[in-house]
């Protein structure tokens, strides 16, 4: 009796945040099975972050490099799609993080390509720094190659991609769209709170202000096909399954991106109270 107790209290111990990271960063970065999500938008991402492949006839463009770690498989998957590296021309990122932004320099050595990025994440790409996260503080620095800015678009042959400028998770953070199969796609940077101070941080004072202003915009935004760099945010893999299972507009939902952006909102005054910003 005693010593279930004893392992029954062992059991309530809280797991050591490092320990808790670590154990997040292995299910992460398990391999997943590359696949086409509508038209010429492929999934080419780990198990548990998301990367994009938008191919065309003039090269393509990756969205996205995962953890460091990450940056083999996702070269891996893009082959097992049958697309050659070296056509890679750009790389786009969401936002400066170490679970989106690590494989980046890797993959810049792997294809040749361009890292095309915003003015507010450039600085934290190019030390290889993730802003709150001190613990897990760096990633392989890289190289900006073209900053872009709000309302640009990409374009590589027949490919165009928008980037819009959505920052509060990061200073930078960027979503960016596309047409695909005349369905609208937008790959959504993360609208939630991650461990941030809201006001008062000298690095980002605007954040608050920043977050209500990207919300707002990115509701009225519109799309067809949401996508997000954390796969479980969207259902990635009931979507894929149901596509699997032979539903062609498994990933079509236009109702989805709506349902996204009131659950950030939601998520983000309730921090925003928690912390005592109005
Ligand atoms: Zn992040």
């Amino acid at each position: 009796m005693i010593r279930s107790l004893f392992a029954a209290a062992l059991l309530l111990l809280p797991v050591p945040a490092a320990a808790q990271d670590a154990q997040q960063r292995i299910a992460w970065n398990r391999p997943a099975q590359p696949f086409t999500v509508i038209g010429n938008v492929h999934y080419v991402g780990t198990d548990g972050l998301s990367a994009f492949l938008v191919t065309g006839p003039a090269g393509h463009v990756l969205i996205d490099g995962g953890l460091p770690e990450s940056a083999p498989l996702i070269a891996a998957n893009i082959r097992t799609l049958g697309f050659e590296l070296k056509d890679v021309k750009y790389i786009l990122i969401n936002h400066a993080h170490f679970d989106h932004s690590g494989g980046l320099a890797e993959l810049k050595r792997l294809t040749g390509a361009k890292l095309v990025a915003s003015a507010g994440d450039r600085g934290d790409l190019e030390a290889g720094r993730t802003r709150n996260r001190p613990e897990l503080d760096g990633f392989p620095p890289v190289k900006v190659d073209r900053v872009i800015r709000d309302g640009d678009v990409l374009r590589l042959g027949p490919i165009a991609l928008t980037a819009h400028m959505t920052p509060g998770h990061t200073k930078g953070a960027t979503t960016w769209t596309t047409v695909a199969d005349g369905r609208r796609v937008i790959f959504a940077t993360s609208l939630t709170v991650a461990g941030q101070k809201l006001a008062g941080d000298p690095g980002y004072p605007q954040a608050a202000a920043d977050f209500r202003r990207t919300l707002a915009r990115v509701g009225a935004m519109g799309a067809d096909v949401f996508l997000n760099f954390h796969p479980e945010f969207f259902d990635l893999k009931g979507k894929r399954a149901a596509q699997v299972a032979g539903r062609r507009d498994a990933f079509i939902d236009a109702g989805e991106l709506p349902r996204q952006v009131a659950r950030a909102k939601a998520g983000f005054e309730a921090e925003a109270r928690r912390q005592g910003v109005r």
